[in-house]
């Protein structure tokens, strides 16, 4: 085991893939694998979402799918989130199903002729998260030249698709009003002559909660790595579990007197004879700097960080009772930070409260300084 590691449970991933795609049935699952399958590694969270029954792939950027595609996975493969310069050639030559929101169309056409080919689209309709995707005023005429376009064997309009705004909040209207304005905009694609056969709209959040959003796939990204997308519910009560576990070892252990200062700031001082125990992360490794008080795991004992958290390391009191108890030094006692929580030690949802912020976060933000151990 590297000193420090990211520690991904595939079996993991694909039990929650599995629960989510009986969840889901009768639509299939797309598994959303962008920013590095939300750190937890594209290529193999992707393999173990397919052997688990997702048939789809999801990313945002071209540049994400093109190494899955070279990594030798055939499945579908969505790419929705383009600029001007993205290599829509590349794309339609690896056969990456592009989402188009309106501009996208004539670059896009543009590389299916060049290669004489068809290039798979799903359009994007903007519902209400106010990004991208087109707005339904111009949804009339983007439907009317993506059929065009169709017409002249340039593109398939393989799919219509959207995204939620609330979900994660499932007391809110909007999201109602999300799928009446979906539902008119495939009314009208189908008026306008075309078949899409991939409607699509529903996060984790959609999946987990509401029936009426899976329509034909649905596009899980948290869920499939075991984490819960509702502040008030966790990753068990949905019958998920957390695919990564942070873990390092206590890499220094000193006694020090009572009044001792901690880290840069001296914003902590020991209030008496203690020990303090050095965490080698940092936010260099994507521990946000913010997350003082934020929970480690060592030798059954929780410790919040104290002081501030540095590039490439933390500290935790371990006050001297601990020490007393483990019968030595802790140097190399191995500290958790987060995971499943099977040893006590705390989710990455504790983090994130830590933090200010969403679980998403702070799975994602783990930097690639630190190695991904698959097991
Ligand atoms: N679909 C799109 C378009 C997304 O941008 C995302 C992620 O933000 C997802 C699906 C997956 O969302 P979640 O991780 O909440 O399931």
């Amino acid at each position: 085991m590297p000193e420090r590691a990211a520690v991904i449970d595939l079996a993991a991933v694909r039990d929650n893939v599995r629960h989510l795609v009986e969840l889901a049935a009768p639509a299939a699952v797309m598994a959303v694998v962008k920013a590095d399958a939300y750190g937890h590694g594209a290529l193999p969270v992707a393999r173990a979402a397919l052997e688990a029954g997702a048939g789809w792939l999801g990313v945002a950027h071209i540049s994400e799918a093109l190494p899955l595609r070279a990594a030798g996975i055939d499945a579908p493969l969505l790419a929705w989130l383009h600029t001007v310069d993205s290599d829509f050639s590349a794309a339609v030559a690896a056969n990456i199903d592009l989402g188009c929101s309106g501009w996208e169309l004539p670059h896009i056409v543009a590389a299916a002729q060049l290669l004489n080919t068809t290039a798979r689209i799903h359009l994007k309709i903007d519902t209400g998260l106010g990004r991208n995707g087109s707005t339904p005023a111009d949804w009339q005429e983007f439907v009317r030249l993506a059929r065009q376009a169709e017409l002249a064997g340039a593109v398939r309009v393989v799919g219509i698709f959207s995204h939620l705004a609330v979900a994660d909040e499932p007391a809110r209207p909007e999201t109602d009003e999300q799928l009446a304005v979906f539902m008119r905009a495939v009314a009208q694609a189908e008026a306008a002559g075309l078949r899409p056969a991939q409607r699509h709209i529903a996060n984790s959040a959609g999946v987990l909660s509401r029936a009426d959003t899976h329509f034909d796939l649905v596009r899980p990204g948290l869920a499939i790595y075991g984490l819960s997308p509702f502040a008030d519910r966790t990753s068990k009560s949905l019958g998920l579990r957390p695919a990564m576990t942070l873990r390092t070892v206590v890499s220094v252990c000193k006694d020090v007197p009572a009044g001792q200062g901690v880290s840069y700031g001296l914003t902590y001082h020991t209030a008496g004879p203690t020990t303090l125990g050095l965490i080698p992360l940092g936010y260099a490794d994507g521990i946000p700097r913010i997350a003082t008080g934020g929970p480690v795991r060592v030798n059954g004992v929780t410790y919040p960080v104290v002081g501030r958290i540095a590039m490439d390391q933390m500290v935790i009191d371990l006050g001297r009772a601990a020490l007393v108890a483990a019968g030595a030094s802790m140097i190399g006692a191995e500290a958790i930070l987060f995971g499943p929580g099977d040893d006590g030690e705390a989710s990455a949802d504790e983090w994130a409260v830590a933090a200010g912020t969403i679980n998403y976060e702070v799975v994602t933000r783990i930097s690639s300084r630190v190695p991904r151990v698959y097991r």
